[in-house]
């Protein structure tokens, strides 16, 4: 028989058009205390929900029967928990780091509210798109299944032709298909009842039977009554078989539920007692065949396995494999979903720091913990559970798909920012606490005289100017710095201090080389209070190092950088006389160091040309700014009216050179952009490429969109270029023409690249944006977006609340290097991966060390190393988690290992397909005494370490790994 099973749901966003606490208040909270009573009531009705964060804000207030009825509804498998994960986050703009952390401060939520639930099914409909990492996390975690929806109505179609909305989504890395997960994708457009029954949307509109006195509604339904039910059943058939047709089985998937639904008590007994009489009719025809019924995910999954169980097969060997992912989304033709990957890039970058500082907080409250344990006392640290715990939701919530990508309403907005923001406070705190203790000298150390310093990251991100550092001659001051990567690491370390003559000393007593470069209070003046010193700091893997700046004679200590100006006007700065400012020549206009040679223009200053000096190769890599006119341009869809235009630039902007032996730069002054770029004069991989930032503030601007564009001497002549996917893996985009512009644009996340037979051109980045590349070696990120006109697509108000914001990337250009290509003859063309170089340079824009300063310098050590090595070479510290409510461990490791190409870049590579390392060896003050595998978000656990061989392990690239140690 046709198998039909009717699922009832209610899509319900932690934030959108309303905040995340009003939607509870006025909805959430009500559908699902109904969903208990109803379900006690009608034991044929189901549910699923998918987020936990509504969960959590329910649970804390419901009575401890209540709970055990919520835990005897999932038992009996009428309540499932779909997803389960904090929120259903968006694909395109978060990195894998946010996702996991979001989806096992989710699990971990579900374990402690004694669910005992570990979620199989993934039923994620809302993301404008869907990105080929989030398949693999799924995999990882141990689910088995996906539902999905939003994808561009031209594969729709294409699917349908092939009878393949059902299908195995594998990852193109993933040669021995260890890695993929069975989904199913919606066939129409929405997951309201209009778009779920069958293709004919005017019937489905007769099966909606919400009807609430006073609100609105599209529904057609009449009550189904004795006379109507045969009719109505005839009817409602026809739709469940036509959708049945697509499938290559005889089980349907029927959604019944809309935003936010089952709020109201009424609808409940609506939409069950008229489906209830529906299904009665239609099991009670034999002749039809067909037995529908409520059911859950679960219970769709379990019937299509069954049935590939009955022709003798499965669905690994019945479905068609599908690699890749699902961008750009429309869901009109000609209306892209592509402006929400740029949308409120202040708040995308928010999110970021939250992320690194949240990690680095993580990683040094295990390690003082794990310190505290073995030394037998209390750290004081425990306290901080509740207080990371709140930083870590703070960072998740924000991953929703109407959070990150910029789609929700303003006030939301700031509510949202509010939150991030505590967040960042928080860990800031935390992480103070950890390294005050893990510096002290002994138990009894005098505490707080170490405070958190705003690195450069976080100065950008705040309006004012930070007030600079006192520097004395007699006590002078201590920087800590703390190393979260599991790597050795050359950092250029930027402080504002008071005094333009200091030496640096580092934890050895040894100066170190310094540089002063000016502070600038306006366009052409230099303040002679505060200034930029700029330090080259070596750091051990995941270690603490205290440098000591001591004010000196005039003259003496640091060296004061040479300053060149272009289209200023003569004699504009009269306040400090220590700095030579000249008016620039050709020689000053290029930036250099051992590795590279980097010309700008003479008359915009904006970078013309790369030169690798080893070889002598050079390639053009010209920058400018340019605007896009928008035409239908919104929160989520990007339309704009043409090409982008350079017409309201300025074509003689203020340009200002600072050359100093560890770095040097370029500012150019436009009305909407602060654009440096900044060469360091290091011998590694910080060596290899330009640094760009852009300070960029859109606020006079009506109906434009800003980015910033490169034309490039690379022939990339198929049209094809490459970006990430969430920070994880690399996809190959190919521009399409006689399509849009729009059309043509993907998320960003970490890196994109343009290539040809001898060179590559990457810009690494450390926030999330739009990226394009419109023609034959030109590439262009979409920087800001200011609009006055809703989208149509519910929101309902356009972008005004645009912020002065600064957005970070490296450029780098990598040159063949043939003789370490060998051809892999299985080898898809599809695949292809960032260099070594380019992976690091991610992490050094990512993981810039946490600076506090302290004043008492003898009150505590002057180092603290948490690792006793370097990870082998290819291997990422994702995190070192806090355990906090003790699950057996102290603390969970996620490690990733690259993959990376030996085609481009000088690295050498000669790494092995699988690496190993032995846990025991990798931390220097701790003793581990047990350690095992487990799946990505902690609910299985997979594999016993050996204490006999190290609690040795071994990956091999792409790997992403969960232990839990102890
Ligand atoms: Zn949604």
């Amino acid at each position: 028989p046709l198998k039909v099973i009717v699922v009832p749901h209610s899509h319900s966003d932690p934030g959108w058009q309303k905040t995340i606490d009003r939607y509870f208040e006025d909805q959430t909270r009500h559908t699902l205390n109904n969903m208990v009573e109803k379900l006690v009531k009608f034991p044929k009705m189901t549910f699923i929900w998918a987020e936990s964060v509504f969960l959590s804000l329910w649970w804390r207030d419901l009575d401890p029967g209540t709970q055990s009825t919520v835990r005897m509804l999932i038992q009996r498998g009428q309540l499932e928990i779909v997803v389960g994960s904090w929120v259903v986050p968006d694909e395109a703009n978060p990195h894998y780091f946010a996702l996991v952390d979001q989806m096992i401060e989710g699990h971990e939520w579900l374990r402690s509210a004694g669910l005992a639930v570990k979620p199989r099914n993934v039923w994620s409909l809302d993301p404008f798109g869907y990105s080929s990492t989030l398949p693999f996390l799924y995999q990882q975690a141990g689910y088995d299944n996906m539902v999905i929806l939003r994808v561009h109505e031209k594969v729709k179609a294409e699917l349908q032709n092939r009878k393949s909305f059902e299908f195995n989504w594998r990852q193109h890395w993933d040669h021995h298909n260890r890695a993929s997960i069975f989904t199913q994708m919606m066939p129409y457009r929405l997951y309201n009842i209009k778009h779920s029954c069958g293709p004919d949307t005017s019937i489905c509109l007769e099966f909606d039977f919400r009807k609430i006195a006073g609100e609105s509604s599209e529904s057609r339904a009449s009550k189904i009554t004795d006379e109507n039910v045969d009719a109505k059943s005839r009817l409602l058939l026809s739709q469940y078989i036509a959708k049945n047709s697509l499938y290559k089985h005889n089980v349907v998937l029927i959604p019944i539920g809309d935003d936010f639904r089952f709020d109201r008590n009424i609808e409940w007994d609506q939409q069950y007692d008229n489906y209830q009489k529906l299904f009665d009719h239609i099991n009670s025809q034999p002749e039809w065949n067909v037995h529908a019924r409520f059911g859950t995910i679960q219970t769709y999954f379990n019937e299509v396995k069954a049935s590939m169980q009955h022709m003798n097969s499965s669905t690994d060997q019945f479905f068609p494999s599908l690699s890749g992912d699902f961008f750009p989304y429309t869901d009109e033709l000609q209306e892209y979903w592509t402006g929400y990957f740029t949308t409120r890039p202040y708040d995308k970058m928010l999110s970021r720091e939250l992320e690194v500082n949240l990690r680095s907080a993580e990683i040094l409250t295990s390690l003082a913990r794990g310190i505290a344990k073995k030394a037998g006392g209390r750290s004081g640290l425990l306290d901080a559970s509740e207080r990371l715990t709140e930083a870590r939701r703070d960072l998740a919530l924000f991953q929703h798909h109407d959070g990150i990508t910029g789609t929700e309403k303003s006030w939301v907005v700031t509510d949202y920012e509010q939150r991030l923001i505590h967040g960042l406070k928080t860990v800031a705190e935390i992480s103070k606490e950890a390294v005050t203790y893990l510096l002290a000298k002994s138990e009894d150390t005098k505490r707080d005289t170490i405070r958190m310093s705003a690195n450069k990251s976080w100065r950008l991100l705040s309006d004012e100017q930070a007030e600079p550092i006192s520097v004395s001659k007699s006590d002078g001051v201590s920087v800590i710095l703390f190393n979260s990567l599991g790597r050795q690491k050359e950092e250029l370390v930027q402080l504002s201090i008071n005094t333009d003559s200091v030496i640096v000393t580092d934890d050895q007593g040894r100066p170190v080389t310094s540089q002063i470069n000016p502070v600038w209070t306006s366009d052409s003046q230099i303040s002679s209070r505060q200034f930029e010193l700029v330090f080259l700091a070596r750091l051990n893997p995941v270690s603490l190092h205290t440098f000591q700046i001591k004010a000196v004679k005039q003259g003496l200590g640091s060296h004061l950088s040479f300053i060149h100006t272009l289209n200023h006007p003569p004699k504009s700065n009269k306040h400090h006389t220590r700095f030579q400012v000249r008016p620039a020549t050709e020689k000053e206009l290029s930036l250099e160091n051992d590795a590279l040679r980097a010309t700008f223009s003479a008359s915009t200053g904006f970078l013309q040309s790369v030169t690798t000096k080893h070889i002598g190769k050079t390639t053009r890599t010209a920058v400018d700014f340019r605007m896009y006119k928008s035409r239908n341009s919104g929160a989520y869809l990007f339309g704009p009216a043409g090409p982008a235009g350079d017409s309201e630039m300025d074509h003689s902007p203020l340009v200002r050179t600072i050359h100093g032996p560890l770095v040097s730069e370029i500012h150019v002054l436009q009305t909407l952009v602060n654009h440096t770029v900044r060469i360091y004069n290091t011998t590694g991989h910080l060596g290899s490429g330009l640094e760009i930032t852009n300070i960029v503030d859109m606020r006079t601007q009506d109906q434009r969109e800003l980015i910033m564009h490169f034309d490039t001497s690379i022939e990339n002549t198929d049209g094809t270029f490459y970006t990430d996917q969430n920070g994880l893996q690399s996809i190959q985009r190919r521009h399409f023409k006689g399509v849009p512009t729009e059309a043509n644009y993907y998320p960003f996340t970490a890196y994109g690249y343009l290539q040809d037979s001898s060179t590559r051109l990457t810009l690494a980045a450390a926030q999330p944006l739009g990226i394009s590349s419109q023609d034959i070696g030109r590439l262009e990120v979409m920087l800001d977006r200011r609009l006055r006109y809703d989208d149509r697509r519910g929101l309902g108000e356009g972008v005004l609340d645009n912020r002065r914001t600064p957005s970070r990337f490296f450029l780098l250009v990598e040159r063949s290097n043939r003789r370490s290509m060998r051809r892999k003859s299985s080898s898809s063309p599809l695949l292809s991966y960032p260099s070594l170089s380019v992976h690091l340079l991610v992490e050094d824009l990512r993981h810039y060390a946490l600076q506090m300063l302290s004043e008492g310098n003898a009150a505590h050590k002057q180092n603290f190393s948490g690792f006793a090595r370097s990870l082998p070479c290819g291997f990422h510290l994702v995190n070192l988690r806090s355990v906090l409510h003790s699950n057996g461990s102290d603390a969970t490791l996620l490690l990733h290992r690259y993959a990376q190409t030996c085609v481009y870049g000088a690295a050498p590579c000669s790494l092995p397909s699988e690496a190993s390392l032995s846990l025991a060896s990798l931390f220097n003050n701790l003793r581990l005494t047990s350690a095992s595998k487990a799946s990505l978000s902690l609910m299985y656990d997979q594999q016993e370490l050996k204490e006999d061989d190290g609690f040795s392990i071994s990956m091999s690239a792409m790997d992403l790994h969960a232990y839990r140690l102890k």
